[in-house]
């Protein structure tokens, strides 16, 4: 029978563990969050980051401006923030507005303080696999939901699907470096089906629904799907899906991941253990 793996409540149980560790300190991990623009998907997003950074105890800083600060601002915004020794951890949400180079402003972030593992410093370091101070919140968490379920990656066939440096290439290197055997498929390639049917685990992160098949995946494959996907059922409302198509799916896959409930809550979670690191780091 398929399992479900419920990204849900994995993710409560690392809520509370966190919980109860910082209610310990006298000093709080503090997290600073930076919005620009109002992007009405950024704005969900970082409400519930710092919904949930507030619930663990953490101090959480909502920095917010309009679309149009400079991007000399912005730095200097950031530079402020890696001076300020109260403060652990630095988020911008991304995407940033087209006239800030969004490459700059996170290579402005200091790497020991970089909470979404982007900094070219942390990249890199897991390139090596050479401890990065964070990984990508979203490959940790994926990495974190198959642990728990006791899913070895080493010399399994994974296949990713999606290369873009929040997700699809530090979930790859991450596979990698835990000994897996990966294979990343992006628009260009050729035939993404042969690669698949090859797979013992697919992680599909590309932001197309239902993309995945039953037909593109071997028989007992372990499913991750990253994507989140905004159906427009009337004007009135929407539905969330994947990027594979989950109910056919179920009878095949060995394990799978639901959306939402799956992946979504673990990024959260990976970012709610990479602020704590970072504390942990800059504490002791
Ligand atoms: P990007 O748009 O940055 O990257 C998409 C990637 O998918 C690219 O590498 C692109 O290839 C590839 N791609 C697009 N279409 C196809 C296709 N038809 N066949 C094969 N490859 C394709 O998206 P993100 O990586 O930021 O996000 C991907 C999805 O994951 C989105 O739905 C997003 O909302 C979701 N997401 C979910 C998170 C969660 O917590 N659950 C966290 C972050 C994102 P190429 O490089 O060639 O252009």
């Amino acid at each position: 029978m398929t399992k479900i793996l419920d990204g849900k409540k994995v993710s409560e149980q690392i809520f509370e563990k966190i919980k109860k560790e910082v209610a310990k300190l006298s000093k709080k991990p503090k997290l600073a969050v930076i919005l620009v623009g109002d992007n009405p998907a950024s704005q969900i997003y970082v409400n519930i980051k710092q919904k949930r950074a507030i619930e663990l105890g953490f101090d959480s800083v909502d920095l917010k401006y309009p679309e149009n600060i400079t991007e000399q601002d912005l730095l200097t915004v950031i530079e402020n923030l890696n001076n300020d020794k109260s403060v652990n951890a630095i988020l911008v949400q991304l995407p940033l507005p087209k006239t800030i180079n969004t490459a700059k402003v996170i290579e402005a972030i200091a790497p020991q303080k970089d909470v979404d593992g982007f900094h070219p410093e942390n990249i890199g370091k897991l390139t090596v696999n050479q401890n990065p101070y964070v990984v990508a919140c979203t490959a940790r968490g994926i990495l974190e939901l198959l642990n728990y379920y006791n899913i070895n990656v080493e010399g399994k066939n994974v296949v990713v699907i999606g290369r873009s440096n929040i997700v699809g290439t530090p979930v790859a290197r991450l596979l990698q470096n835990k000994n897996a055997t990966v294979t990343v498929c992006h628009s260009k390639t050729v035939n993404i089906k042969e690669h698949t049917l090859n797979a013992d685990i697919v992680v599909c992160a590309i932001g197309q629904p239902k993309f995945l098949k039953e037909d593109m995946v071997k028989e007992r494959a372990v499913i991750i799907d990253v994507g989140i996907n905004r159906i427009d059922d009337n004007k009135a409302s929407y539905t969330i899906c994947g990027d594979t198509d989950f109910e056919n799916l179920l009878s095949k896959a060995s394990y799978i991941t639901p959306v939402p409930k799956g992946v979504g809550p673990m990024t959260i979670a990976g970012l709610m253990q990479n602020t704590f690191d970072l504390y942990k780091l800059q504490n002791n």
